[in-house]
């Protein structure tokens, strides 16, 4: 039997109906841009392993300090010890990150670090002898799996058995050209009830909502008013953190920073699951008393892993190389021309770039997992490329390291898929 088929005896996959999805490819080997099949085929990652290898997979650095790490300190509690590798990363982290971030809270994934800067707003207005209930979240957000992310995530056909059981959440639309005043004055009206303790959003970028884009200086607008009502900002950049919108973080497109800003995926460069809940001094300092019962009672038996910690050292050290970020805008640059040269084909009916990411949206009709996504999805593999169309939206956010010939066969396979649908 070979993995595939064994893969089935035992195994539950995420996110998958498994009469409807019975197989599973196994994958063996990853290097730089390729993953590699049981059989010996190769694929190349346009979509960097869920935005977690962004520095491509193996990377020489982020092996060798991991490899080092392991045979000096491999895991320690985190409650009453401390260790190097932690320290490290808080200090180079807080000199990447918007200035008005002073502490790093660590977790295990972007759900927790959800549910973690949920919990800590809401503590944080309990703390001052206030009770807010409630939380403002976008329409088809997406923050993750846990109850506390899952509640504030807007894609509700999967949230369907658990929703008598979340937590209490106002729906704000999207800003966009046409719909402003409205969100505006929305916003305004859950902002007065007083009754608010955070608005929770992914900048720029929503990610599961097929890499929908919306506009920093829109975003601002909401942040500023939320933040004059007295409530807290929470930036979710699980998925835009570490270069993927062409600055380091997404957050950096605004003048107006959050109070607290989410991080995993590729913050340990995709080799330790790892997550971050990074605040301000102002919401530490609601929490820091005399009495215990103030305190931050949170906390994940991996927390802070040594050599998830080295992971990410290692992986900013990359972010920050000038080599890096020279890719980005090169990538960048060469989604735009591929923008230019296919936004006019007759099935597309709408492109989009920001940073690495590119999307464009198919002028078809089409369910988010019918039949045709299976089809597409299948056409690129068997092409040699790895892309996830959600619905009706093909989209690529390749590794950094990713050269210009490996650009164009994702461009290619792209414009090839346009004859087929
Ligand atoms: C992926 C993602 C999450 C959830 O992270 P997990 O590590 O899968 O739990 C949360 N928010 C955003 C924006 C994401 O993209």
């Amino acid at each position: 039997m070979n993995f595939k088929e064994r893969d089935r005896k035992h195994l539950w996959h995420p996110l998958t109906q498994h009469k409807l999805h019975p197989e599973h490819l196994a994958i063996v080997k990853a290097k730089g841009v390729w993953l590699y099949d049981e059989d010996g085929k190769r694929y190349l990652d346009g979509i960097s392993s869920w935005y977690t290898c962004m520095y491509g997979h193996s990377h020489p650095q982020i092996i060798s300090r991991v490899k080092q790490q392991l045979d000096i300190l491999d895991q320690v509690v985190f409650s009453g010890f401390t260790h190097p590798p932690a320290i490290e990363l808080s200090e180079k982290l807080m000199s990447a990150l918007p200035s008005k971030m002073a502490k790093i809270f660590f977790s295990d994934n972007g759900s927790t670090s959800v549910d973690v800067a949920i919990k800590m707003s809401l503590q944080y207005y309990f703390n001052r002898g206030q009770k807010r209930k409630r939380i403002i979240a976008f329409d088809n957000a997406f923050h993750g799996d846990t109850f506390g992310a899952m509640s504030v995530s807007g894609l509700s056909v999967y949230n369907g058995p658990f929703e008598d059981f979340l937590l209490t959440v106002d729906r704000l639309q999207v800003p966009d050209d046409h719909n402003l005043p409205v969100v505006l004055s929305n916003f305004k009206t859950m902002l007065d009830t007083g009754e608010v303790a955070a608005f929770i959003y992914e900048p720029l970028v929503q990610g599961a909502a097929a890499m929908h884009m919306y506009r920093p200086d829109h975003l601002e607008m909401l942040i500023k008013m939320a933040q004059e009502a007295d409530v807290l900002t929470i930036a979710d950049e699980v998925m835009t953190g570490f270069g993927k919108t062409g600055k380091n973080f997404a957050s950096e497109y605004m003048h107006t920073q959050p109070d607290v800003i989410c991080l995993s995926k590729s913050l340990t460069a995709g080799v330790a699951p790892m997550a971050l809940t990074c605040c301000s001094q102002q919401v530490y300092d609601a929490f820091y008393d005399d009495e215990i019962s103030k305190g931050f009672f949170h906390g994940h038996t991996y927390s802070a892993n040594p050599l998830a910690c080295t992971a990410a050292i290692a992986g900013l050290d990359l972010l920050t190389s000038e080599e890096i970020q020279n890719n980005i805008k090169r990538i960048h640059k060469r989604h735009l021309e591929f923008e230019q040269r296919i936004k006019s084909h007759k099935k597309v009916k709408q492109t989009r770039v920001t940073g690495v990411i590119f999307a464009l949206d198919l002028d078809i009709k089409m369910d988010r997992y019918g039949n045709l996504r299976d089809q597409l999805y299948a056409f690129f593999m068997e092409k040699g490329v790895f892309l996830r169309p959600l619905g009706n939206t093909i989209y690529t956010l390749p590794p950094f390291v990713i050269t210009d010939g490996e650009l164009d066969l994702i461009y290619k396979v792209m414009e090839e898929c346009l004859e087929i649908v």
